[in-house]
C-alpha cells in the first residue's frame, strides 16, 4: 500500500467529500479550464438551456469530479455519478439515461472502460436526446425511440487518446487537467487544513505541497497523515519541522518519491551501472511484474527526469544518481 498512489484509498473517502471546493472561485489552479468553463456556464444558464458535454482528460486525483460537481452546482441542478466499468449492459446505462431529470449531469468516471455494446447507447442519447430499443426478435423486430429529457454527460478518463473516435467527437467541450504547481498546492493545502479545524503555517503547507506530485488528492492525504503525527508527537500545530519530521517518517522525499521509487532507481545504478537495461529485467531484479512498473511507477520517474527511456532499455539519469547520493558518471 504505497502512500503515494494517486488511487482513491479507502481513507480518501472520509475526506474527499468534506474537502472538495463547491464552486468555480473555490477551485484552485486549472485556470484556464475555470475560465472557459465560467463563461459556458454562464452562456447556458441564460439560455436556459443544459450544457454542452464535457469531457475531463488527466492523471487521477486532479479534480476531475470535483469539477463535474461544481459545474452541477453552479447550474444548479443534479449529478448522477457512476463510472465505465460500473455499467456492463446496454440496458443499465438506458436505465440510468431514462431516470435522469431535465438539466441533470451524468458522470461517468473512466468513461473509456465503457464496453462497445454500453457506449452504442450513448450515441444518440448524446447527440438527439433520445435512445433507440428493440422490441421482438428475428424478422419481426423492430427499433422505437424513447426521448430522453435533456441532460449533460461529463466523462473522465486519464488520457483522451483512449476514447473512441465516435465517442470522444460527441463532446462540445474537452479539457485537459495539468498537475499543480507548489504555490496551486500549498493553498488547497491551506484551504483544507482549515476545513479540518488544523492549524498549519505556510512553511509546513509547502513541504507537504513539494512532496504531493502535483496532485491536490495525495496533498489532502498527507496533510491528514502529518495532522496525525502533530497531534501525537507534538501540539498539533503542523510547521516546516512537523511536516519534514512526519514525511521523513512516511519516507516520501523531497521529489515525492517513495522507497519503491528510490529502489528502482537504486537497482538501476547498483545493479545495471545505470543501464540501459530491459524492461522485464528491472522488473525482476526489484521483484514487481513489468506491467506494474510501466504503467504505476515509472510514468512519474520518466516526467520528472529520473529515469530515460532509451531503443535499449531504461537508464538512470544524471538526477537520479544526484538525488541518491552517488557520483555521476562521466558520459
Ligand atoms: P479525479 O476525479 O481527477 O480523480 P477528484 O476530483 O476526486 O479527482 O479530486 C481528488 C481530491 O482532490 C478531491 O477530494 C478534492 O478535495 C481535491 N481537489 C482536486 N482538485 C482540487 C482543486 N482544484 N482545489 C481544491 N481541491 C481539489
Amino acid at each position: 500500500n504505497r502512500i503515494i498512489t494517486t488511487d482513491v484509498m479507502e481513507e480518501d473517502f472520509s475526506l474527499e467529500g468534506n474537502l472538495r471546493p463547491q464552486t468555480l472561485d473555490e477551485y484552485i489552479g486549472q485556470e484556464k479550464t475555470k475560465n472557459t468553463l465560467k463563461i459556458y456556464i454562464e452562456a447556458a444558464k441564460q439560455r436556459h438551456d443544459s450544457l454542452d458535454h464535457v469531457l475531463f482528460y488527466g492523471p487521477p486525483g486532479l479534480g476531475k469530479t470535483t469539477l463535474s460537481g461544481i459545474i452541477a452546482n453552479e447550474m444548479g441542478v443534479h449529478m448522477k455519478v457512476t463510472s465505465g466499468p460500473a455499467i456492463e449492459k446496454p440496458g443499465e446505462m438506458a436505465a440510468i439515461l431514462n431516470n435522469l431529470q431535465e438539466g441533470d449531469i451524468l458522470f461517468v468516471d473512466e468513461i473509456h472502460r465503457l464496453n462497445r455494446q454500453v457506449e452504442e447507447v450513448l450515441y444518440p442519447a448524446m447527440e438527439d436526446f433520445a435512445i433507440d430499443i428493440m422490441i421482438g426478435k428475428g424478422a419481426s423486430a423492430r427499433s422505437i425511440r424513447l426521448d430522453l429529457p435533456k441532460f449533460t454527460l461529463v466523462g473522465a478518463t486519464t488520457r483522451a487518446g483512449l476514447l473512441s473516435a465516435p465517442l470522444r467527437d460527441r463532446f462540445g467541450v474537452i479539457h485537459h487537467l495539468e498537475f499543480y504547481s507548489k504555490k496551486e498546492l500549498t493553498t488547497i493545502i491551506m484551504r483544507s487544513a482549515q476545513v479540518l479545524g488544523v492549524e498549519i503555517d505556510v512553511k509546513g503547507a509547502g513541504e507537504i505541497a513539494m512532496r504531493s506530485r502535483g496532485t491536490p488528492r495525495l496533498a489532502n492525504r498527507l496533510l491528514k497523515r502529518v495532522r496525525d503525527f502533530a497531534q501525537v508527537k507534538y501540539d498539533g500545530r503542523i510547521t516546516y519541522d512537523v511536516a519534514c519530521f512526519a514525511l521523513n517518517l512516511l519516507e516520501v522525499d523531497q521529489y515525492g518519491l517513495d522507497k519503491l521509487d528510490r529502489q528502482i532507481l537504486n537497482t538501476l545504478i547498483v545493479n545495471f551501472k545505470g543501464g540501459p537495461v530491459g524492461l522485464d529485467t528491472l522488473a525482476a531484479a526489484i521483484g514487481e511484474d513489468s506491467g506494474t512498473l510501466e504503467d504505476v511507477y515509472e510514468p512519474y520517474l520518466l516526467k520528472n527526469g529520473f529515469l530515460n527511456r532509451t531503443p535499449r532499455g531504461r537508464m538512470a539519469s544524471a538526477l537520479a544518481y544526484e538525488h541518491l547520493g552517488f557520483p555521476v558518471p562521466e558520459t
